[in-house]
This record gives structure tokens, C-alpha cells and sequence, in this order.
């Protein structure tokens, strides 16, 4: 239990967390982006758009944004800062790894394919005790990904030390599934190495409709994303909604947690987005604002109450940053 968590501007205490969206990116690469020396960003021009989304976030009352970009898709520390202390919202970032295989992101790096888990623990732990770059911005959330259908033998070594880290720093885990599969699979893993469940998010869970699927997970005391809102290529939102509203009737409010994983911008030039990123950004509901501007009204009117919506996006996120048992 801890009563304050690390934001890219500092320890908070995680009374002042509020209303939080748990998975969404300010920006992302694909790996390797970093190596390509003809790609140029205008980094003034992406904080001004950046600083004006999330202002307009906080005019609709999000207190908290928590980017847990994994270390090899573009995550930028020091811009999270800048967009957190101009826009007023706060920002939590991740260490931590994405998946190799299954995916067009996949592609945990070499680098990090050499490694072991206590190497990659090493690294994990010295991100969040000592912070990241030169100006030192410390993650305060661990992210650990796996690709569809299997866990690969390094995503295995990155949940592996993840947990391992979680424990020793007292710091919470957010996964990335991929195709509603293997959220059982990380759980075997993180609490073989120790973690209590309620210290973990298995997300992405709504890209899978089956609401067996998501008991089998809430069972063992974890909490679900529901984080991919307005994703309907993944999951139309009709059967999220039917779900959490099924979900919520069976008692387990306390365990789930809403969020869009939009992506603000991309690390491409725009005529070299691959098809599946141009197609995705050019979707209306694709926007950091559509959960409270529409999909929560949709889930009103569904049957859920302000009072479970108050629990999963205010109460959850600060429960679970705590630590606290359900
Ligand atoms: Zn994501």
C-alpha cells in the first residue's frame, strides 16, 4: 500500500489522481523508428496539439492521463512533461517492453532479446528509482505486453522481471493482450512470481466479447480493461457496453477500468502511415474525449448508474495505484 504514485511531474498523492483514462498514448512509434535519421517531427507543433487535447480533457474533468508506452515504441518522457505541466493533467508513464510477435508494432528489440530478467529487472529498476534521459522523469507504472494466442519466450522474461520489480518498488502492472487472448497465461506468471492480483491490470480485455473470458480473469481477484472504447474494427461498442453492463450487474464494478488507447499522434511521415494507422486515425469516435462525450451515455442509458461509472474511473484507478485490496 502506498498512498502516492509517480507522475512524469513528480510524486502525487493518489487522492489528487481523480478522474483517470488508464491506457492512452500521446504518441507512438513503430520499433525502430528512432534509427531512420530522415524522419524529422516538429516537436513544437505536436506539444501545442498534445497540450490542447488534453486541455480540453481536463475541461471535461479527466484529472489523469496514464501513457504506458513501452520503452521501444517512441515513449518520450520528457514531451509527457511538458504536455502534463502546460495542459494541468496529470501524466503517468511506464517502464517496460512491448510484444515480438503478432502484431505490425511487434518487435521487441535485439537489444533487449539478449538480455535475461534480472538484466531487464535492472534496467526496470533503475528507470523508476532513478528516472529516464536528462531530465530524469520516472515512470510510475510497469507495462508488460504479450502477442496472441502464445507467450513468447521474451515477453515471458519482460513479465518475469516486470513482476520481479513490482514487488521489490511497490508499483502496479498494466498489461497489453492482444486479440482478447492469454490474460489468464500473464496472470500464471506475475502471481507464480508473487504479485497480488489486485496490484494488476490485464488489459485490453474488451477485445474479446465473451464475458466467460473476463470472469475467468476477475475470478482471481485482478482488474480488466475495458480500454479500447471506441475501437469498433476490435469490438463494436454495442457489445462493450453489453458486457460491462453484464459485468457490473454480477457484482464486479471494483474491478474494471475504462479507456480508449488512442493514439495522439504517430512517429511517420503522413504519406508512409501504414493503411491500418491512417484507417484507424481517420475514425470519428477515435478521440480522447468520445468515453465521456458518448460512450458513457450510452452506458447510462443501458442501465449502468453514475455510481458504478463513478468506480470505474475514479475509484478503481486510485484503489489500484494504492495498492489497496478490493
Ligand atoms: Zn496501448
Amino acid at each position: 500500500m502506498t498512498e502516492r504514485v509517480q507522475s512524469v511531474l513528480g510524486s502525487i498523492s493518489v487522492d489528487t489522481l481523480g478522474l483517470t483514462l488508464m491506457h492512452e498514448h500521446l504518441k507512438i512509434g513503430y520499433p525502430g523508428w528512432e534509427v531512420d535519421t530522415t524522419l524529422d517531427f516538429d516537436r513544437e507543433a505536436e506539444l501545442s496539439e498534445a497540450v490542447a487535447r488534453l486541455s480540453r480533457l481536463r475541461e471535461l474533468g479527466v484529472s489523469t492521463f496514464v501513457d504506458p508506452c513501452p520503452m521501444e515504441l517512441a515513449r518520450d518522457p520528457d514531451f509527457m512533461a511538458d504536455v502534463s505541466r502546460e495542459s494541468g493533467v496529470h501524466i503517468i508513464c511506464s517502464t517496460g517492453l512491448y510484444i515480438e510477435q503478432g502484431l505490425e508494432l511487434a518487435g521487441f528489440p535485439a537489444y533487449f532479446r539478449a538480455l535475461g530478467v534480472e538484466q531487464i529487472q535492472r534496467i526496470y529498476t533503475t528507470e523508476l528509482r532513478e528516472g529516464i534521459g536528462d531530465r530524469r522523469v520516472k515512470p510510475g507504472v510497469i507495462k508488460c505486453a504479450t502477442g496472441p494466442h502464445s507467450i513468447g519466450k521474451h515477453e515471458e522474461k519482460a513479465l518475469r522481471a516486470g513482476a520481479r520489480t513490482a514487488l521489490e518498488l511497490d508499483v502496479r502492472i498494466t498489461t497489453h493482450t492482444t486479440m482478447g487472448s492469454m490474460g489468464n497465461e500473464q496472470l500464471d506468471i506475475l502471481l507464480a512470481e508473487g504479485m497480488p492480483a489486485h496490484q494488476i491490470v490485464i488489459g485490453h480485455c474488451d477485445w474479446n466479447p465473451d464475458t466467460a473470458y473476463h470472469r475467468s480473469l476477475l475470478e482471481r481477484g485482478c482488474y480488466i480493461g475495458f480500454d479500447g472504447v471506441g475501437i469498433d474494427g476490435l469490438q463494436p461498442d454495442e457489445v462493450r457496453i453489453a458486457n460491462l453492463v453484464e459485468l457490473i450487474g454480477a457484482g464486479f464494478e471494483r474491478q474494471l477500468v475504462l479507456s480508449h488507447d488512442h493514439i495522439g499522434c504517430w512517429h511517420f511521415r503522413p504519406e508512409d502511415a501504414p493503411p491500418t494507422v491512417t484507417h484507424l486515425q481517420s475514425q470519428p469516435k477515435r478521440r480522447f474525449t468520445y468515453l465521456l462525450e458518448e460512450f458513457v451515455p450510452n452506458l447510462l442509458k443501458a442501465g449502468a448508474t453514475e455510481g458504478s461509472i463513478d468506480t470505474m474511473l475514479v475509484e478503481n484507478p486510485r484503489r489500484y495505484f494504492a495498492g489497496g485490496s478490493l
